[in-house]
């Protein structure tokens, strides 16, 4: 497949004319679709490096918790975003669907090599760690005992209405979740993708209420499939967009009650600190 892509992408570059656009400015890019996105959009994309939030993983304007957190902090272990929800990027990431895979792969890489920066010892407990059990002080946890071998990072898109999504044609956190899914498996980690894990009903208007109302509102809203299977399990939630927090928030405390033992949150792009 990708031998086929590459010979497309060669044979247009050769033609002045390549007749693809970019997936964000459409501009004429003519390596399409190697690249979706051209230099330019590329560059326009705010990553989020610096200062960010050692607990949301926000863009944050001093050193370590946002002000968002100190008011509640949320309930997922960490959350981590290569980007800033800055210009074009959140547009293009709620543009992510089946279909537009190399997109989706674009986002996916960048989300799982972040996730990899910001818990290293991921790589250890998931997979390749099982042959790096004796660099102590590296296999052993909070707890002080030795992580069990071969333990499995369970990845769960955040669902969207069975409305929205038919409305929508597809759930973008899905498609994201997949391609982080993905990436993280050719990174050596033991991966089990659960694009059912959750699922959420229609509720009331977000954006009349209150933070707090949002939180118990959005809990509220997000139910597990399965309980039973979440003992003991350690969750990468995968959304699009992070602002408040309360969705990841809503989803993580769901988890967490299904006596899920740790939950991560990852997404595309999260809201900087204000101001
Ligand atoms: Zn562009
Ligand atoms: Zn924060």
């Amino acid at each position: 497949m990708s031998k086929l892509l590459e010979w497309l992408a060669r044979f247009r570059a050769r033609n002045t004319r390549s007749g693809f656009t970019c997936d964000c400015c459409e501009c004429e890019i003519f390596d399409y679709p190697l690249h979706r996105v051209c230099a330019r959009c590329e560059k326009s994309f705010l990553e989020n490096t610096g200062r960010f939030c050692e607990k949301c993983g926000r863009k944050t304007l001093a050193e370590g918790i946002c002000l968002s957190c100190k008011r509640e902090a949320p309930a997922f272990k960490l959350g981590v975003s290569p980007f800033v929800y800055f210009g074009e990027v959140a547009s293009l990431i709620n543009r992510v669907k089946n279909g537009n895979r190399r997109l989706a792969c674009y986002f996916g890489e960048r989300m799982a090599t972040r996730f990899l920066e910001a818990v290293p010892e991921a790589k250890m407990r998931f997979g390749e760690g099982r042959y790096a059990v004796n660099e102590f002080p590296l296999g052993i946890g909070d707890d002080g005992k030795r992580w069990k071998e071969g333990e499995t990072l369970y990845i769960a898109p955040v669902p969207t209405t069975e409305e929205s999504r038919r409305a929508r044609g597809y759930n973008q956190a899905e498609e994201l979740a997949q391609a982080v899914a993905e990436q993280l498996v050719e990174e050596g980690l033991t991966i089990a993708y659960c694009p059912n894990a959750l699922e959420k009903r229609e509720t009331s208007e977000q954006k009349k209420l209150s933070f707090s109302e949002r939180v118990k509102s959005a809990e509220e809203a997000y139910r597990v499939q399965d309980r039973s299977l979440w003992k003991d399990r350690t969750v990468l939630l995968v959304d699009d967009i992070m602002t408040t927090g309360a969705t990841g928030s809503a989803c993580a405390r769901r988890l967490y009650k299904a006596k899920a033992k740790e939950v991560f949150f990852l997404v595309g792009a999260s809201l900087p600190e204000k101001k």
